[in-house]
């Protein structure tokens, strides 16, 4: 069957295992696969895996006796796995139903197929779903699952949370910049995705998110992961909990991306003398960084900040000629 895998030297092949399947990218229904001194490895997430390997399609075999979903339907259908669940987007109920089937059927070890019924919607940025297939018989939501990234286990409930797997890399990379004893707000929480391996570097870490539900799995998550005597968890709108951290953190996530320059003003109240802030952003192609940057830079300069851009980063295009961006920006007076 052909798959996307990452491709890396003989060499470099167990420790490119190893952190494929920390960041949930490693395609465990297909075998690795070798010739000429290199590797294949099959990755559930092409654009995810591209940020930091080289990715090229290459026949792989199912693993011995396992039989797949594409084994089952004849074609090889596009669905994304979160824990147990299934994630399909397909218009066509019919064409989803007999996806789901063969999904269920296989064996993956998934509980539960489900549509996407709508785009992330509305401030709290969650989307309906539908349950195509599987689910009965256990008590929890079809919807809820347990997500692992980069060793740290997230509960969470995708019809009343936002979450994004594709997101796995991109935090990682962020965590590994903060240092122990930082003092660290998360603007835009979620579950805790920034949160919990931020908190597990060993600094201080306030998260703060509207909804109600991604604040009850947050603390949920920062006990399972052995981090909730260094989590604060507050449900509200950012903007009212600012004050209260005036002038405290060292490091900023700004994880709203269509209306982040809205809460500039609240990342600077927040901001300490010496701040770095995560801004992310979707921006047009031609100018990706700059209504950013101009946004930062105008906050900042209100409240006697200097700016110094630290990293300029392509998380990955959103839409055809759109991109969902970071900037990395150090605050300081
Ligand atoms: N950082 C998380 C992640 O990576 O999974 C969640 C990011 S999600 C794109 C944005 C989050 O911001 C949602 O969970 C939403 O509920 C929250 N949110 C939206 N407006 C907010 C506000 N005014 N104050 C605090 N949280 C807000």
């Amino acid at each position: 069957m052909e798959r996307s895998c990452v491709r890396v030297p003989r060499e470099a092949g167990e420790d490119t295992r190893q952190e494929l399947a920390a960041a949930g990218l490693l395609d465990d229904e297909y075998e690795i696969v070798g010739d000429d001194g290199r590797l294949y490895l099959p990755v559930t997430d092409a654009e995810a895996a591209r940020e930091a390997y080289t990715v090229v399609t290459r026949d792989v075999p199912a693993h011995d006796g396992q039989e797949t979903p594409a084994d089952r339907l004849g074609f090889d259908p596009s669905y994304e796995r979160l824990g147990d669940v299934a994630i399909i987007d397909e218009d066509d109920p019919e064409r989803a139903r007999e996806i789901a089937d063969a999904i269920v059927d296989s064996d993956l070890p998934v509980r539960a197929v489900i549509d996407r019924a709508s785009k992330v919607k509305g401030d709290l940025r969650v989307r309906d779903w539908t349950v195509v297939a599987g689910g009965d018989g256990d008590d929890r939501p079809v919807t809820e699952t347990v997500h692992r990234e980069y060793g740290f286990e997230y509960r969470l409930d995708l019809s009343r949370v936002y979450f994004s797997p594709r997101l796995a890399t991109e935090r990682h990379r962020v965590t590994e910049g903060v240092e122990a004893g930082e003092q660290a707000v998360d603007m835009f929480a979620g579950v805790g995705p920034f949160v919990v391996p931020i908190a597990a570097r060993g600094a201080t870490v306030v998260g703060v998110d509207l909804n109600p539900a991604a604040i009850e799995y947050l603390r949920e998550n920062a006990r399972h992961n052995g981090v909730a005597d260094r989590v604060t968890a507050i449900e509200g709108d950012v903007r009212d909990v600012a004050a209260d951290y005036a002038g405290w953190a060292d490091r900023i996530v700004m994880n709203l991306p269509h209306s982040a320059d809205e809460f500039l003003d609240s990342a600077v109240t927040l901001a300490g003398d010496d701040c770095v802030v995560h801004y992310y952003d979707i921006q047009h192609e031609d100018d990706p960084f700059g209504p950013g940057e101009r946004a930062i830079r105008e906050a900042a300069a209100a409240e006697g900040y200097a700016i110094e851009v630290l990293t300029r980063h392509v998380v990955r295009s959103y839409a055809p000629h759109e991109l969902n961006v970071c900037l990395d920006v150090r605050l300081s007076r």
